[in-house]
């Protein structure tokens, strides 16, 4: 056995400890420029709340920008030029709070703030611009997440992407993961049905990837179990009800372990295509991600059935099955979930065209389609992707 592991420094996970953003947050500096993913967050007073939370704690604070879509290179270049423009000094950090798309802008800053080789992320980021790789420390950041999906608070990459051209590619370093985790589940109980059945479905398909990865390893596959225990009863029942606190709970955790396990394990052929589901088609990262999900489970189960197996006699203790059954029946779960949660089951009811498909397979192969316990060729995606239509 051989393996590195990578794990967040500080997670403080709870029901309603949000209350503790203020004296967590001391132990990172007496300054905090806030970063946030969501205007509901304005409206419903989460933003307010944090404010005073922190000044109770002594810390200042700032609100930088909201940001209601996924992060850009100019969101990301525009607010690092907003926070130069603030004279940093020593007891400043970030604090990232939203779903992944707030939290990736955060992270994204914090690393441009201090590496300033370039003064556009372009440079930085994998497989595009110059290839420049980060070599200082980010400014320290506290992320809050306010969905259960990308488990980005747990990760050491943030998902940046461009439209003309188009391209989703990450600036990672194993510096970027946040230097406080507060993960109070209470705060999703805001997010519509709707985003909470894509985002949930996101970490889903993140634990299932991580977990039969070529790169998989023991600690995160074990996360990852728990993880799919947990979710796959708990999220029909937070899109069913939003207050539901079994349903936030489960989901928040399920989450934060998926970001765990991807960071360490990588992902696969649903988070391949997904980026390119992004930005070709405009279709949101976790509603990409559970459409491709059952079609990645089929195209992969010649390698993957004892662990399928696996997986599905750890969520049922009791199935008595052949793998080859089991298998069959952890796919068959995974499509009835979607079915129960209303996601799609066609690209083309997202409006994806048959004429798109070539710049889809062509734009697939990033980080993640690399993580695919088997090589898939272009003639197989496109097979894939043209029977999703
Ligand atoms: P998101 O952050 O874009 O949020 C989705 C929607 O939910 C937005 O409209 C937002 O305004 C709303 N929202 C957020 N919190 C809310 C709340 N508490 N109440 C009401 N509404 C709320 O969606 P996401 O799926 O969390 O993040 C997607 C982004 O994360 C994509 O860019 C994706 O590529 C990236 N991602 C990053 C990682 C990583 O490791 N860094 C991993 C997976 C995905």
């Amino acid at each position: 056995m051989h393996y590195d592991f990578f794990a967040p420094p500080q997670i403080h996970f709870g029901w309603d400890r949000f209350q503790e953003a203020g004296t967590l947050a001391a132990s990172l500096g007496s300054r905090a420029l806030i970063i946030s993913g969501s205007r509901s967050l304005e409206t419903n007073g989460v933003l307010d709340e944090l404010k005073s939370l922190l000044s109770r704690a002594g810390i200042s604070s700032e609100h930088i920008r909201t940001i209601s879509h996924e992060p850009e290179v100019t969101d990301v270049d525009q607010v690092t030029n907003i926070l130069q423009h603030h004279t940093l000094g020593a007891g400043d950090f970030l604090i990232g709070i939203g779903g992944g798309s707030g939290i990736d802008l955060a992270k994204a800053c914090a690393a441009m703030i201090t590496n300033r080789e370039s003064e556009t992320v372009l440079d930085y980021l994998e497989g595009v611009g110059q290839g420049l790789q980060l070599k200082a420390k980010p400014l320290p950041l506290m992320a809050i997440p306010t969905t259960a999906g990308t488990g980005s608070e747990a990760t050491k990459n943030a998902v940046i992407s461009s439209y003309a051209p188009a391209f989703k590619k990450s600036l990672r370093s194993p510096e970027m993961i946040p230097d406080i985790i507060l993960c109070d589940p209470k705060l999703a109980c805001s997010v519509p049905p709707e985003i909470t059945a894509r985002t949930g479905m996101d970490a889903i398909t993140q634990l299932l990837e991580s977990y039969i990865s070529c790169r998989a390893q023991p600690i995160p596959q074990a996360l990852s179990l728990q993880g799919l225990k947990l979710a796959i009863p708990a999220l029909p029942q937070a899109v069913a009800d939003g207050n539901s606190r079994t349903g936030r709970e489960s989901m928040a955790h399920a989450a934060l372990l998926s970001g765990i396990a991807l960071a360490n394990s990588g992902l696969g052929m649903a988070h391949g295509v997904a980026p390119a589901l992004g930005t070709h088609c405009r279709i949101p990262h976790g509603l990409a991600c559970a459409v491709m999900l059952p079609s990645t489970l089929k195209a992969n189960r010649s390698v993957c059935e004892t662990q399928y197996a696996d997986i599905a006699r750890h969520l049922d203790p009791g199935l008595s099955l052949s793998d080859a059954d089991a298998a069959d029946s952890l796919i068959q779960q995974i499509e009835a979930l979607n079915a129960s949660i209303d996601i799609p089951a066609t690209l083309s009811e997202l409006g994806v065209t048959r004429e798109q498909i070539p710049a889809l397979v062509a734009d697939s192969r990033g980080n993640s389609m690399r993580g695919n316990p088997r090589e898939i060729s272009d003639d197989e995606l496109t097979g894939i992707l043209q029977d999703l239509l």
